[in-house]
């Protein structure tokens, strides 16, 4: 097992032993947020035909040789008026929304048409209402829809395929489910997407000292913020965690509790992982056929983090300090779930400058919990606002993004050129 090996090495290995999740079949209505497993190809049009965009008139544009009439002076569309020479159509047929027209249209002839409806043949151009009259079974249209114009021929119609075509590739696999994603596999008849399976991942506090948060936590007690932070943060993500559970400072409910969670994808075990007297996860996992992939990262928060193999599971053994846990499950639980559903792990770092000068352990990598903001020159300027200890559960509650400080640097002073990373629900444009 490796040691007190850098960040950078840590996150290889951990990144090394992922993999994207198999496929399965997800409802519509559960599919917000899932990552398709398969690019969407639409054996349909959409629209699928040819409808009016507008309650109107259906007519033959190229061949209007209506029953010409003189209904003396009109005012066109720009309010000049001018004699409109018209033409009469007769009105053969009544088209609403969801009806299939019978007649076809001849010249000298319209139909009716409202919004949605499919054109009838024969038709090229919808006439909107508000450019016609109509008067016992005929339509008279105004300009700009006469004869001498021929400017609007075909307009109103919303062609069949005019958003998607019969074998148009409409969405790569790994595309996200956003809502309007949703809306159009709903429109296009994808109504169980293959989707990539959602990684469940098992969670696993410990310490004598917690108690659940709808506890009132005796003199030597503290709430649990883990078991429920860190669950948050696997559904934030996409995976799958129905509870957590907690365990004693005692191997043998240590790995009961293991023994619960052994069919997840990844373990997530918090607290007790260090070298206190009562630290048992190493020793229960290793009890059960654990196999160590390293024990210590030179990084800060979150030194004694331990990460290897149970069987199939992944296993994090995170520090119990809330804050190293949150950021070990920003640096290394994250990017994994992210893998097991295809995307990408990480997103790019950002680059930003110090306001404040920042002290650190040359060896140390620190990720740190930061707030960033966007100068109106469009350049970004980071704070470490308020304190930063690792029992500071708010610093990482009130961060924005992640300050990464590399090892092999000790002093860095106000304006230094740093590398900030955005949290997922964190707003860089606050001021
Ligand atoms: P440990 O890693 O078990 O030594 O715990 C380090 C610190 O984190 C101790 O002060 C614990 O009380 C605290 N801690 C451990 N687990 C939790 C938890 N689930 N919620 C809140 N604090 C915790
Ligand atoms: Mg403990």
């Amino acid at each position: 097992m490796r040691t007190f090996i850098s960040f950078e090495e840590a996150k290889l290995i951990v990144l090394g032993e992922s993999r994207v999740l198999e496929s399965e079949k997800c409802q519509l209505s559960d599919a917000l947020g899932r990552t398709l497993s398969l690019p969407i190809i639409s054996s349909e049009n959409l629209p699928p035909f040819a409808s009016s965009a507008m309650d109107g008139f259906a007519t033959q544009f190229t061949q209007q040789k209506g029953n010409d009439v003189d209904l003396g002076v009109w005012a066109n569309q720009e309010n000049e008026s001018r004699p409109a020479p018209m033409s009469r159509f007769r009105i053969v047929e009544h088209v609403a929304a969801g009806a299939k027209p019978l007649v076809s249209i001849q010249p000298g002839t319209c139909a009716r048409i409202m919004t949605g409806a499919v054109i009838p043949l024969g038709a090229d151009t919808i006439i909107p209402r508000e450019y016609a009259q109509e008067e016992d079974g005929w339509a008279t249209f105004w300009a700009p829809y006469d004869l001498a114009g021929n400017r609007e021929a075909g307009k109103h119609i919303r062609p069949a395929g005019e958003d998607v075509k019969v074998g148009d590739k409409v969405f790569p696999a790994g595309t996200v489910i956003s809502p309007p994603v949703l809306g159009m596999l709903a429109s296009l008849g994808f109504h169980s997407p293959a989707v990539i399976r959602k990684p469940l991942v098992g969670i696993i506090t410990t310490g004598d000292e917690i108690v659940a948060p709808d506890h009132s936590p005796g003199p030597a007690q503290i709430r649990n913020s883990n078991g429920p932070g860190l669950r948050a943060q696997v559904l934030y993500e996409g995976g799958t965690c129905d509870a957590y559970d907690h365990a004693k400072d005692d191997p043998e409910d240590i790995r009961r509790a293991i023994q619960k969670n052994a069919g997840s994808d990844l373990l997530l075990l918090a607290g007790g992982v260090s070298v206190g007297d009562h630290d048992y996860v190493k020793s229960a996992l290793e009890a059960m056929g654990f196999e160590p992939l390293f024990w210590k990262v030179k990084q800060r928060p979150g030194k004694p983090l331990l990460f290897g193999k149970l069987g199939p599971t992944l296993v994090l053994g995170l520090p119990g300090n809330p804050v190293s846990a949150a950021m070990c499950f920003a640096m290394y639980a994250r990017p994994l779930i992210r893998r097991f559903l295809g995307r990408k792990p990480t997103e790019p770092l950002i680059k930003a400058f110090l306001t404040d000068e920042i002290p650190k352990v040359k060896d140390l990598y620190y990720f740190s919990r930061a707030v960033a903001f966007q100068e109106d020159t469009g350049v970004y300027s980071v704070s470490l606002k308020g304190a930063q200890g690792s029992n500071l559960y708010g610093s990482v509650a009130r961060a924005n993004c992640i300050l990464h400080l590399p090892a092999g640097t000790d002093i860095l002073p106000e304006g230094a050129e740093v590398f900030i990373e955005r949290l997922p629900w964190g707003d860089l444009h606050l001021s």
